[in-house]
């Protein structure tokens, strides 16, 4: 469905970007030109003279990268709009842009199932990376196929997601050459705010939902974090794994509907980038009463589609959810 030849190839490797561009040029006018002639030398990523580069994975945690960086970093991600992380590939030019990164921001546990290898191709290369789920105190999934095993929706959680804010500003500060760290705090700090102010937004709209229907059916296990911070039951999910890779049985779907006439669920959500078909097979097979709502789980849209920031995301999907429960 997503291409790994889509728009979002990052520049070309020693383009003059931005800031970058202007500092070389001034560099030249200075008489310094062998500074430029470092590009590509062997002691690291930062030598290529450009402005520094991080390389972010999932477009979800690009959005929170790019506010936290602000203007101290070239902030490249890999994932389009859209894009499936567990399914998603990477494309040569990315795969050669991860091992010329000044710090790689990427989920882990597990979730960029198609892009790890790449990853680590570029931490043997000595290229810091950050798994910032794993830094966040994750969970495992608490049922389905998967149960004990680490989940990596850790996003689907605003407060995780400011603990993340922390962590990527501090790995900047530590890796990014050259950047301001008064700045990256501040712009790390602003960025919290925001995420408070939506934590508690959230819990005011979760509070309006009946009481006992705070029960979440979805398309895969995608939404145990948001379940634990704002105490919903995960019913069940129509992929009983934690990912959109695996695909369930007769007997699973069989046992999931008797579970959703059992707690009285009124709503299924599924992700808006994947086609819902499962989900409506399921409810014209088991005659179910409830309404398919789509959601945006796994990944922002493009801008003005709906959930073209993670706030954005996060408040559509909080809306989504309250009028599909009430
Ligand atoms: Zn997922």
């Amino acid at each position: 469905m997503n291409p790994p030849h889509a728009p979002h190839i990052p520049h070309a490797p020693r383009t003059p970007r931005r800031r970058g561009g202007f500092r070389a040029v001034a560099l030249l006018l200075a008489g310094l030109p062998t500074v430029l002639t470092g590009c590509g030398a062997p002691g690291g990523p930062s030598d290529s003279g450009g402005t520094p580069s991080i390389v972010v994975t999932t477009n979800i945690l690009g959005d929170v990268t790019r506010e936290v960086a602000g203007d101290e970093a070239e902030v490249t991600v890999l994932m389009p709009p859209g894009a499936d992380p567990h399914s998603f590939g990477v494309s040569a030019a990315q795969a050669a842009g991860l091992e010329r990164a000044d710090l790689i921001v990427h989920n882990g546990m597990g979730l960029e199932e198609n892009v790890l290898r790449h990853v680590e191709a570029a931490r043997e290369e000595g290229v810091p990376t950050e798994a910032v789920g794993e830094a966040v105190d994750p969970l495992p999934y608490a049922s389905g196929d998967a149960a004990g095993n680490p989940d990596p929706h850790f996003w689907t959680d605003p407060e995780r997601m400011i603990a993340a804010t922390e962590v990527i500003a501090e790995r900047i500060i530590e890796e990014v050459p050259g950047v301001d760290a008064d700045a990256v705090r501040e712009n790390a700090d602003a960025y919290t705010d925001l995420l408070r102010e939506l934590t508690d937004w959230m819990e005011e709209e979760f509070a309006t939902i009946p009481p006992g229907h705070r029960d979440l059916v979805t398309n895969h296990h995608v939404f145990g974090y948001l379940a634990e911070r704002f105490d919903f039951r995960v019913i069940g999910a129509v992929i009983p794994g934690g990912t959109t890779l695996a695909s369930p049985g007769a007997s699973d779907l069989e046992s999931l509907s008797r579970a959703i006439v059992e707690a009285d669920v009124g709503a299924i959500f599924v992700d808006s980038s994947h086609p819902d078909r499962l989900a409506r097979a399921l409810r014209e097979e088991s005659g179910l009463d409830v309404e398919i709502v789509p959601l945006f789980s796994e990944s922002l849209t493009a801008p003005g589609e709906g959930a073209g920031t993670y706030e954005e995301m996060m408040r559509a999907n909080t809306r989504a959810i309250v009028d599909g429960l009430a």
